[in-house]
């Protein structure tokens, strides 16, 4: 699994499917409950931290599910635009901005697909999926094809509860502005994220959720722990909510980095830190 995560982390999976459509993925579930199988729906892995035992089951694969539609635009300049789950967020965002829509530029550097920011209600301090999606479709563990409107979907910070079932896409309302005003912005986003995060080390992103008051990073800086390490798992300098794999990192150097971490920051802040990412897998 380390060379399907972003942290580079994580033994191997019993078995790994990339189906290429409906049928393959309706057949899978069908499969999966009759032997007693369990599936992990994996998307870019990069909110995860998969343990060094491997994944028991089956992981889904949904790199191929990677079409990007214009569902609808009309002379008022709202359009909705469908993206499989499978899309790369970066991706969908090329496509949006050189067609001159705005309304996803805060995904800028997220490097997860669009099932994986719907299931997270992945976002930045400006914006989050939920305020652009306008519907998600999902196959449920029957096999069948749902829709499910935005209204109808709780979302909170980094989550958003849907029923059982595997995301296949989300359609997004977006309008028309100017491309290069859409770029510009694209392009100051990520020229931030740059300066603040420690961008090209494999990661996981924020570890830990930003407490109701105040910013994990800020907590666990003064905490004293930036540049802390266990085995090949560090504390960043430059963001210390990210555990940086340094080389070798193994799952269980980056768990023992977290217990320390929401031990020391519970005792000298007082703040229960609460994780961000999602650890799967067995030790
Ligand atoms: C450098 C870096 C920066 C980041 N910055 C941000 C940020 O600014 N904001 C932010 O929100 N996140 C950020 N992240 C975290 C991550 O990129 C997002 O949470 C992203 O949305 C996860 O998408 P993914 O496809 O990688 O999901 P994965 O990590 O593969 O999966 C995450 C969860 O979603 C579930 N899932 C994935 N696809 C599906 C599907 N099709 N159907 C059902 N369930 C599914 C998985 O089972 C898992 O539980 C960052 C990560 C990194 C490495």
């Amino acid at each position: 699994m380390k060379n399907h995560t972003s942290f580079k982390i994580g033994g191997p999976a019993d078995i790994m499917v990339f189906p290429q459509d409906l049928q393959d993925l309706a057949n899978l579930l069908h499969i999966a409950d009759e032997e007693k199988v369990s599936l992990f729906i994996l998307g870019k892995g990069s909110n995860i931290l998969v343990k060094d035992g491997g994944v028991r089951g089956i992981v889904v694969n949904l790199q191929r599910f990677d079409k990007i539609m214009i569902e609808s635009e009309d002379e008022n300049g709202e359009a909705v635009i469908f993206a499989e789950a499978g899309v790369n967020l970066s991706r969908l965002l090329n496509f949006t901005a050189s067609h001159g829509l705005t309304g996803l530029e805060f995904t800028a550097g997220i490097p997860g697909s669009v099932g994986g920011a719907v299931f997270m209600n992945a976002g930045s301090f400006d914006g989050e999926i939920k305020d652009v999606l306008k519907q998600v479709r999902m196959m449920d563990l029957k096999g069948n094809v749902i829709e499910i409107d935005r209204e109808d979907i709780k979302f909170s910070y980094r989550t958003a509860k849907l029923p059982k079932g595997i995301i296949l896409g989300g359609s997004f309302a977006l309008h028309k502005n100017n491309s290069k005003k859409i770029k510009d912005k694209i392009t100051t986003l990520t020229g931030r994220r740059k300066e603040k995060q420690p961008i090209g080390v494999p990661s996981a992103g924020s570890v830990f959720k930003n407490p109701a008051a105040g910013f994990a990073g800020a907590l666990i800086e003064s905490a004293g722990l930036k540049g802390y390490r266990i085995g090949d798992a560090e504390v960043s300098e430059k963001h210390a909510n990210f555990i940086v794999n340094k080389g070798r990192a193994i799952a269980k150097d980056v768990i023992s980095l977290i217990n320390l971490i929401k031990e020391k920051v519970k005792k000298e802040k007082g703040v229960a830190l609460k994780l961000e990412i999602k650890i799967i897998g067995r030790d």
